[in-house]
């Protein structure tokens, strides 16, 4: 019987292939109780077992991808942490002795216990970690039980096999050989899972989310899994196939004319330059920079290395991740944003949640709130202004106070160096985010006293709607194309050009075909985007001519109605 399950979608493509399940550790375990003379060979033998998983999972770090090298390792802390940790292991060495249970109901109450209290943040980076709780309790379940590690799937019928499971780890799935996977289906997580974030590394179509996958799947049953839509269909009629085999086709033959365009200059149809640049998270994320032909980095989120660890970064573990993005851009610019904590990133070390984090202590806040944690931020990265282009950007700045005491800030950093004669390029440009209305609307402020601008459409577009951007049940009401939106984009697009200071998207939107033409109308001439999606913006500039999309720009600009607008859209990628 052929159906359609729908979920998240995490990362693009088209896969078709034989699903090949995974199988769950059942957390239902058996509950018995044991005579006192048993309870110290009980606690052996959960000790033995947590002894074995901390040892196999130690053993990871040494098999981990080259694709996600850094986030992989942290996982395996994060996992070996939860692991070591007394709330869990000495919570059911107690329960074992006061209540005579077997190890594995020990295990079972306990981690319902953690994934309760993890459930009650309001945090959603921080409610997800209770899946990590889960994966490592079911990793010792299993070693326990005396299961070895996943079975690899046979490859049928010459085509890869699809992963479905009810939920994965990070670790398991590196053990899985995800490469010989076509594509992968979980039942559980969100966006910001960490397997999510380890799928979309591996740029192959994956859906998330789909609750009940792994119980309707069977396995070897015929699969297509359309990654940008979140769609998965299971044994699929021959004409669907058919269909779907030559959109595979067409977008396989689609992405190899796409790397014909890795060295070629980005131009419009007019010959205007339009910069091209990518976002990254990690140092590791170079080589898809390099991969996508990036003329530079847009946007380095540098609080990415503050995140899933224990300790903060000192100034030389900074320094040493910024100087080797300078130095591996030879010359290329690289923008490095000061770390965006706060909202939905938070250090494991953050004493509390703010009752709306979006709003609360957050960025540039944060930074001015902890002059040590920014201090020690900037020292790294002047530090590394002498081995590349680097260019500094400050996020979330809200008006004139915040961008004086932020270079005041940075120009005391620069006389601690001077004392200590440390070297850093005295002429470094320190930018902008502009990613609150208040910013926008007081843009003069920003041009009079900053060297470029950066609109950050996620926060521009959260803020100027009021909509919550990591809450899927506001998410249908997150549009780009608000008047109100659109009204912003267009005056600070305009106001920079006029003054001459440059200005560059850096949020979804730069890397969405749908606005391409849009903000070229607008009169943007830098983009910087996730690195896979930069090829394709690249042909679209390619096939645009400034002067034709001139007149629907502005009429979209003057248009209200929803259906107009996107009307207006249609006619302007027609
Ligand atoms: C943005 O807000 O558009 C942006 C680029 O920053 P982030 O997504 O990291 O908040
Ligand atoms: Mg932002």
């Amino acid at each position: 019987m052929s159906f359609t399950i729908h979920g998240l979608p995490v990362s693009g493509g088209i896969a078709i292939g034989h699903a090949h399940l995974i199988s769950h550790t059942s957390l239902e375990v058996s509950h018995y109780i044991l005579p006192q003379s048993m309870i110290k060979e009980e606690i052996a033998r959960l000790d033995a077992a947590l002894e074995k998983t901390r040892i196999e999972l130690t053993s990871l770090h040494e098999i981990k991808p080259q694709y996600a090298a850094a986030e992989f390792d942290a996982f395996i802390d994060l996992h070996l942490m939860i692991l070591g940790d007394e709330h869990l292991s000495q919570a059911v060495r107690d329960m074992i002795v006061e209540e005579h249970c077997n190890a594995e109901w020990a295990l079972k109450v306990q981690m319902d216990d953690l994934v309760m209290q993890f459930e009650a943040f309001e945090d959603s980076y921080l409610r997800e970690r209770k899946t990590d709780v889960v994966q490592v309790v079911e990793r010792i379940l299993k070693t326990m039980s005396g299961q070895s590690s996943q079975s690899q799937p046979a490859i049928k019928h010459d085509v890869q096999p699809i992963m479905v499971a009810h939920d994965v780890s990070p670790a398991d799935l590196i053990q899985l050989k995800p490469q010989q996977f076509a594509g992968i289906l979980t039942d559980l997580g969100g966006a910001t899972s960490h397997t999510s974030i380890v799928a979309r590394g591996l740029n192959k179509p994956c859906v998330v989310g789909l609750h009940h996958a792994r119980e309707l799947i069977k396995d070897n049953d015929m699969l297509i899994v359309d990654g940008a839509q979140g769609v998965v269909i299971v044994n699929p009629d021959k004409q669907i196939l058919a269909e779907y085999k030559l959109r595979h086709s067409e977008i396989e033959l689609e992405r190899q004319k796409l790397r014909r365009l890795k060295t070629s200059r980005a131009c419009t149809l007019d010959g205007t330059p339009i910069e091209l640049h990518a976002n990254i998270e990690l140092p590791s994320d170079l080589a898809d920079v390099k991969e996508n032909g990036a003329s530079g980095i847009g946007l380095f989120r540098s609080e990415f290395l503050f995140l899933n660890r224990d300790t903060l970064p000192d100034e030389e573990e900074q320094f040493i991740a910024y100087r080797t993005v300078a130095e591996g851009m030879k010359g290329q610019p690289v923008t490095i944003r000061t770390f965006d904590l706060g909202a939905d990133k938070q250090p494991n070390s953050a004493k509390r949640v703010a009752s709306n984090p979006a709003l609360g202590l957050r960025a540039i806040r944060l930074c001015l709130a902890e002059p040590q944690l920014f201090k020690t931020q900037l020292r790294a990265l002047l530090r590394a202004t002498v081995f590349g282009n680097i260019k500094i950007l400050i996020p979330m700045l809200s008006g004139t106070a915040e961008i004086n005491q932020t270079l005041n800030f940075i120009a005391a950093v620069k006389i601690g160096l001077d004392i200590d004669g440390i070297a850093y390029n005295p002429e470094v440009q320190i930018g902008g985010m502009i990613e609150i209305p208040a910013a926008a609307l007081s843009l003069n402020a920003f041009i009079k006293k900053l060297d470029f601008l950066s609109i950050g459409t996620n926060d521009l577009i959260q803020y100027t709607l009021a909509i919550d951007r990591t809450d899927d049940e506001v998410a249908h009401l997150y549009d780009p194309l608000h008047p109100a939106v659109l009204h912003l984009l267009s005056h600070v697009i305009n106001d920079a050009n006029k003054a001459g200071i440059p200005v560059s998207v850096c949020g979804e939107m730069a890397g969405e075909l749908a606005y391409t033409r849009l903000l070229l109308g607008l009169g943007l001439r830098q983009f910087s985007m996730h690195p896979a999606q930069l090829l394709a913006i690249k042909q679209r500039v390619l096939t645009t001519s400034l002067n034709e999309i001139g007149t629907l720009t502005q009429r979209m600009l003057r248009a209200s109605d929803p259906m107009k607008i996107q009307d207006l859209l249609r006619k302007l990628n027609a």
